[in-house]
């Protein structure tokens, strides 16, 4: 079919997400026919350079051959069944799988959805723990602020960023927010590290207030990604860790954007040397492939639950798809990958390469921040590079950067004024090249003079 009848025939049924769709009456739709590693096709014959992963998703390219077999083995075989009373391989190997990654007391796997309902059901895995264990008034939880954890009620609830929140905050749950350790608001003369310590102790202070009514403190590992790519150090982990257990606290990894090696390591919260109670997955962890998500947890709360029947005190959280057996062969085929290539050693040549590549843009005098942690690279464009005087968001000032690149063969997606890079690891230099001369442009055509 034609790429013009198709962008009719959506227009007409599809409602997009995060999308005012009335903006399309400006901005194109573009509708893709197929992808083939870090490229998208679209039925014009034009390629686009998928330099955000498909919004963090694809970890090893598009139509990976490798996880493509994989799925279509499983696919002649079971392609689901339920899985209370019932198991598959795919579930059991991928359980094994996760658990081997993470620290030996990750001992359990428990599957949901999506980002967001791995958030929802570890919000209640936590708030059921401490009901089973008598603290009757931990109902709380604490978050970041400029946090995201997703869209449902309950994810939403622990999330911090207005322009997803704001419309929805009185029918949702009340959540504890701590300002968040973001280095962009670091002062020159310290260190990260330093700036992390200082910035915890009004998360100390707020433990040290409410924890008897709190269940859990929940994080984004080292990058808030829906949060402008803002980013801080792992020291803040450790302390935060270290609070945790202290005051009998939860603490909630939410790596379901920085897992699968993005932060450089295969999982963010691993560089400040910690175990969460709670590891939420999801995103990267079927390649980009489709949706699924896990939560991991330990024997200490696993044992809370396990109990007589007649007691109650079983988890209550199912999705008809929970552990979708082909979603399973995905997954399991992309962490295969990540052991054959080596990736996370490899990615390091990738990641200092990113950082040569887009060096320049530090200079520019609309450019107050160029930021990475391992392979996510953002940039942040101001109004005024000294006292960083943000541009007024309705300019929207990163669509143009976005226009850009769909011109010139490459797919990003500012945030706001934050142009980011957070490729498919099967991105060669001379692709990151690309990608930074492209962005380059962008900023220029995104910080020009309005007319
Ligand atoms: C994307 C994201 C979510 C939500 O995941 P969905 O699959 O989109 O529901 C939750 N937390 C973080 C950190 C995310 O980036």
């Amino acid at each position: 079919m034609k790429h013009s009848k198709l962008v009719k025939k959506d227009l007409k049924v599809v409602w997009h997400p995060c999308t005012q769709m009335k903006d399309h009456e400006k901005i194109p739709m573009i509708p893709i026919k197929s992808g083939k590693g870090v490229w998208l096709y679209d039925y014009d014959d034009n390629k686009y350079l998928d330099a955000i992963s498909s919004w963090w998703v694809n970890i090893f390219g598009h139509s990976n051959t490798f996880i493509n077999n994989s799925i279509k083995k499983q696919l002649s075989k079971l392609e689901h069944v339920l899985l209370a009373g019932f198991t598959h391989e795919p579930a059991i190997n991928l359980a094994e799988n996760l658990i081997s990654l993470t620290p030996k007391k990750i001992t359990k796997c428990f599957f949901t959805d999506n980002g967001s309902s791995s958030v929802d059901a570890a919000m209640k895995m936590s708030y059921h723990y401490w009901q089973n264990k008598g603290k009757r008034s931990k109902k709380s939880f604490i978050a970041l602020s400029n946090s995201y954890h997703g869209e449902t009620l309950g994810s939403l609830s622990v999330s911090n960023i207005d322009l997803y929140k704001k419309t929805y905050e009185s029918i949702l749950k009340d959540t504890i927010i701590v300002e968040s350790p973001d280095n962009y608001n670091k002062k020159d003369n310290i260190s990260e590290a330093q700036h992390a310590e200082l910035m915890f102790d009004k998360m100390h202070q707020t433990i040290k207030k409410n924890h008897k009514n709190v269940c859990a403190v929940i994080v984004e590992p080292l990058i808030q990604c829906a949060g402008y790519m803002r980013m801080y150090h792992p020291r803040y982990l450790e302390l935060l860790r270290e609070a945790c257990t202290k005051y009998n606290i939860h603490l909630i990894a939410d790596e379901i954007a920085v897992g699968f090696g993005r932060t450089g390591t295969m999982f963010g919260f691993e560089q400040a040397k910690i175990t969460p109670d709670i590891i939420c997955l999801s995103k990267g962890i079927t390649g980009g492939y489709m949706t699924l998500s896990t939560i991991l947890t330990t024997d200490d709360i696993y044992e809370a639950f396990y109990d007589e029947y007649e007691k109650l005190n079983a988890f209550l959280h199912s999705h008809s798809y929970t552990a979708n057996p082909i979603a399973c062969s995905a997954a399991n085929a992309t962490l295969e990958l990540f052991k054959t290539k080596k990736t996370i050693e490899k990615n390091k040549a990738l990641s200092s390469y990113m950082e040569k590549s887009f060096e320049s843009l530090k200079d520019h005098p609309h450019v107050s921040d160029v930021r990475q942690t391992g392979m996510v690279l953002a940039i942040e464009m101001v109004k005024n590079k000294k006292n960083r005087t943000a541009y007024n968001w309705k300019e929207r000032r990163g669509i143009r950067a976005y226009l850009h690149g769909l011109k010139n063969n490459v797919l990003m997606r500012p945030l706001g004024n934050v142009l980011y890079f957070m490729p498919p690891y099967v991105i060669s230099k001379k692709e990151i090249s690309f990608v930074s001369e492209i962005m380059k442009e962008g900023v220029n055509e995104a910080t020009k003079k309005s007319s």
